[in-house]
């Protein structure tokens, strides 16, 4: 029989894959045995009204028959086969294949990047990335005739009817020479083989067999000097199965208990620590699928790649499609990991087309609801191991608040925890249900510890009057507090900046008109410190220290430390509008007060080291140092 021409489009798709320089080219192993798990699939679903089948379910199989002299790997199945009609009509056009229904989808001058088209199973084609000769031996379930199929890629193939003992098909796939970039060699080691079948095929649900040889000893019938028997060893030959079959996720609950499912994520992820959350979903309906997800003890950070990413492997029907799913999810729950398997999702899924999968979509929001649900519970009935679920993973949550402009702040606040002391952590909820009845907004304080924050000069009023204050340490910590905007109607009040709400009326007025008076010294304080500072007034908020610094606008002190080893220059030199308030109660002020009436050159000094001083308690770097030592041993 002649040579025949593929279609015009296969050819097309056929020429890209075969020439284009594919990363993933393993994957041809897991098409061709996914085929024929379905062709098996098929003979076996025959089989249960058709007697004449003559196979029991424990009869069928998939062989891996590996000739490293031919450098053939032969896949073998007793499933359906095909016809001659079949295979001309299976094998010849890639319109039957999913790679097309992708191709259709894809704009025609998109459809020469090759780098999409590399991320694709593409089917039986994949066979063509590591041979240079593919031939299939089939026979159809029910036919006398078998069928032979051969082809050596994009020129052409043949078919030609051929005698066939037995039902089913043979995949041949001639492995092509090594180059310089690839030894495709590797892909007729034992090892390797089987490497792949455990990576990608480890839960398809017939038997995949292949022939291993390993070393046996055994007792030669001679005996040593001392009368004990000798040994020597030689080569056996086993017909192994490769695959475990049945994932643990799609057994039932009854049969696997939530220990052993703990086990096995301890095993896989090779993690000392018990995860301190797991989520089993098993789903009928809209979308049917199996879930197992699990949130890490702790952050198991690899220390030389720093891939700390969790991952959700997705499987259909027990098939790998994808090792780390990062679509499924959003990225506040990126330290999740776990399986997902659904028959409803394609093999040929791409991580572009992931995105506008309804399936996945669907997948997704509900199991972020059923990890939400977990951790809440873990909140209510174990609240130090949601702690340190929290220390571990909350970074994750709290740019997820700020992400996309706050669009998922409502379903993560309820999972924030925030500091109210160097022990204590309470959700915005909880801090507002303990509100006494005169307190109208949530009051916070940042610097770069709980500790340092308490010791603020400014969080001592608020504290005298019985009111909690919550401690940030980090820049991100107030962006999501800006994000958050409110919680159950109380905004968010900065000790440090806003105005705390304690002063009358008559209190203000008092205070502007002190300010007037002393409006000459305070202006003499702001000249003699320079230009770092853009303000000087009188305290209202000081009790017993004599001096703090405060900011005004959106710039507070702590994104401006955060700025200093940002990536730009300009961010780097990002200053927040300083100023320095004085408590006119303290002795200083009156020393001050006398300087500036007696000696200008000690009120200029004591001006600086104020500063200097309110600097430190805000815990961040005096600007002049030396100044400040020169200033401190002259007044010593
Ligand atoms: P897909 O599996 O996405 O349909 P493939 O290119 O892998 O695309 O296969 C094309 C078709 O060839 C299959 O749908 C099936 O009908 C047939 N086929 C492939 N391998 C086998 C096999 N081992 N036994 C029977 N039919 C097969």
């Amino acid at each position: 029989m002649g040579k025949k021409q593929f279609k015009a489009e296969s050819k097309r798709l056929l020429d890209l894959m075969i020439n284009s320089i594919y990363t993933n080219k393993e994957i041809f192993l897991r098409e061709i045995l996914s085929n024929a798990s379905d062709a098996i699939d098929k003979l076996c679903y025959l089989s249960l009204t058709d007697d004449k089948v003559g196979l029991n379910r424990d009869d069928f199989k998939i062989e891996i028959l590996v000739d490293k002299e031919a450098r053939t790997i032969t896949v073998r199945d007793n499933g359906i086969g095909m016809t001659l009609e079949e295979a001309e009509n299976n094998l010849g056009v890639i319109a039957k294949s999913g790679s097309y229904k992708f191709k259709d989808e894809m704009d025609s001058d998109k459809a020469e990047d090759i780098s999409i088209i590399g991320q694709f199973g593409v089917g039986f084609y994949s066979a063509f990335m590591v041979s240079d000769e593919v031939t299939v031996l089939s026979r159809k379930y029910g036919e006398e005739q078998g069928v032979k199929w051969e082809s050596k890629g994009a020129d052409g193939y043949t078919v030609t009817p051929i005698e066939k003992e037995t039902v089913g098909t043979d995949v041949i796939m001639h492995i092509k020479a090594d180059s310089e970039e690839e030894v495709y060699g590797s892909y007729l080691e034992v090892w390797k083989i089987k490497a792949l079948v455990k990576k990608y095929s480890d839960y398809v649900r017939w038997p995949i067999k292949m022939d291993v040889e390993h070393q046996e000893r055994y007792e030669t019938g001679e005996k040593n000097d001392d009368g004990s028997p000798k040994y020597a060893y030689r080569m056996v030959t086993e017909n192994e199965t490769l695959n475990s079959m049945v994932p643990i996720w799609q057994r039932s609950k009854n049969d696997v208990t939530d220990d052993d499912c703990i086990a096995w994520y301890k095993e896989k992820n090779r993690d000392r620590k018990d995860p301190c959350a797991l989520v089993r979903v098993s789903a009928e309906g809209q979308v049917s699928y199996k879930a197992m997800l699990f949130v890490p003890g702790e952050q198991n950070e690899n220390v030389f790649t720093g891939d700390n990413k969790g991952g959700i492997t997705l499987y259909s029907n027990g098939v790998m499609i994808m090792e780390k799913c990062d679509k499924l999810v959003h990225d506040y729950f990126e330290f999740v990991k776990g399986v997902v398997d659904s028959p409803d999702l394609s093999l040929n899924i791409s991580r572009e087309l992931l995105q506008h999968d309804r399936q996945l979509r669907i997948i997704g929001q509900n199991l972020e609801k059923r990890i939400k649900s977990e951790l809440e519970k873990l909140m209510r009935d174990d609240k130090p191991k949601y702690e340190e679920f929290f220390r571990n993973f909350g970074n994750d949550l709290k740019v997820g608040v700020c992400d996309e402009y706050g669009r998922y702040k409502d379903f993560l606040r309820d999972l924030l925890l925030f500091y109210t002391s160097e022990e204590h952590m309470t959700t915005l909820k909880e801090y507002v249900e303990n509100m006494p009845e005169s307190q109208k907004v949530i009051y916070f304080a940042t610097s770069s510890s709980v500790k340092q924050a308490m010791n603020l000069p400014q969080c001592q009023e608020v504290r005298d009057r019985g009111y909690e204050i919550i401690y940030l340490t980090s820049p991100l910590d107030e962006m999501v507090l800006d994000a958050l905007r409110e919680q159950d109607g109380k905004s968010f009040c900065n000790v440090v900046t806003d105005d705390l709400g304690f002063e009358t009326d008559e209190e203000k007025k008092a205070a502007e008109e002190r300010d007037i008076e002393n409006k000459e010294l305070l202006d003499f304080v702001k000249e003699s410190v320079g230009e770092g500072l853009s303000k000087v007034k009188l305290s209202r908020k000081l009790t017993t220290q004599p001096c703090c610094l405060t900011t005004e606008g959106g710039l507070t002190l702590e994104m401006e430390r955060y700025f200093r080893h940002g990536p730009s220059e300009e961010m780097r030199k990002l200053r927040a509008t300083r100023v320095l308030e004085l408590n006119a109660e303290h002795k200083s002020f009156k020393a001050l007060q006398d300087a500036f009436a007696n000696d200008k050159e000690k009120a200029a000094r004591l001006s600086r080291v104020l500063y200097a001083l309110a600097e430190l308690s805000a815990g961040v770097d005096v600007e002049d140092p030396i100044q400040f030592v020169g200033d401190v041993s002259e007044m010593i």
